[in-house]
């Protein structure tokens, strides 16, 4: 049986990668980081998974991407089709490659509940190349899937966007032009889209998380999650009073706070600021 999945929707900045974390912490739920990434990192021999060994040699990862193989890298332009979209995916794309990309998946879900997960978390957002992609999961592998939609002001997100962005941040990458015009669109494009998802996963399935409350009360707000997806986070929800420090475990993508080995949540150090802070053990804090 494939495991059910938490999916995490919504526009970049707004703590998905720590709230996929501090999930993770539950007994049997895998935190997966951006899986829409997986494809595209998995090719690249270098690329490293959240725990610093490669995909091929990561204790979670290494034995579907050896199974797998070359095939990623080919399957990447579909995944681009049919979770971005889904209109040209029809003409573009072959029956037999797109039954090739759910097998795939079902082989990868399979995987990892073969190692224990009943539920994943995949925080891969909401953009253009997989918006549509809580819906293949809900139609193509008949997966439970259940929404949660992160939101943000636009005063929080304007004022972290102008801080520059997470490559930036992690000297990657220069800043693409025009970042606050472009976070505008790109968020109130993002919400819509996820709000959309009620729809596919209905009423029961969805719920709306604020990126405030998670940062400003996040052990109240684990404990709400754990009531919608029907799970006990009280244990977690101690550790983050505690501001104990959440071990990082198998991340794909995501920015940089999966390469710190461990956060935490909501410390009174991330209070001061609307964004993720370093706290004095030099680890990080949303
Ligand atoms: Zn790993």
């Amino acid at each position: 049986m494939l495991p059910r999945v938490v999916y995490i929707a919504g526009y970049g900045r707004s703590g998905s990668t720590a709230l996929d974390i501090a999930l993770g912490q539950a007994p049997g739920i895998f935190s997966c980081g951006e899986l829409a990434q997986l494809f595209l990192e998995g090719a690249i021999p270098s690329a490293s998974c959240s725990c610093g060994r490669t995909y091929l040699s990561c204790q979670q990862w290494g034995g579907i991407m050896s199974r797998l193989g070359g095939r990623l890298a080919r399957l990447d332009t579909t995944r681009r089709f049919i979770e971005g979209r889904p209109r040209a995916r029809k003409v573009l794309v072959a029956r037999a490659r797109a039954r090739e990309y759910t097998a795939v998946w079902r082989m990868i879900l399979g995987d990892l509940a073969s190692q224990g997960a009943h539920t994943i978390v995949d925080s891969s957002k909401t953009a253009r190349h997989n918006a549509f992609r809580p819906a293949f999961l809900v139609r193509e592998l008949g997966v439970d899937v259940k929404v949660l939609h992160l939101v943000r002001t636009w005063a929080g997100l304007k004022a972290s966007v102008s801080r520059g962005s997470n490559r930036h941040l992690s000297s990657q990458a220069d800043d693409p032009p025009f970042p606050v015009p472009r976070a505008w669109l790109g968020q109130r494009l993002a919400d819509w889209q996820a709000s959309r998802l009620r729809n596919l996963v209905g009423a029961d399935g969805y719920m709306r998380v604020s990126h405030d409350e998670l940062q400003n009360s996040p052990a109240a707000c684990l404990l709400e999650i754990g009531r919608f997806i029907n799970f006990d986070m009280s244990s977690v929800a101690d550790r983050v009073r505690r501001a104990e420090l959440l071990g990082v475990g198998h991340l794909v993508g995501g920015n940089r706070l999966r390469n710190e080995g461990a956060i935490r949540l909501g410390t009174p150090a991330a209070k001061t600021g609307p964004d993720i802070r370093p706290t004095v053990e030099g680890k990080i804090s949303i």
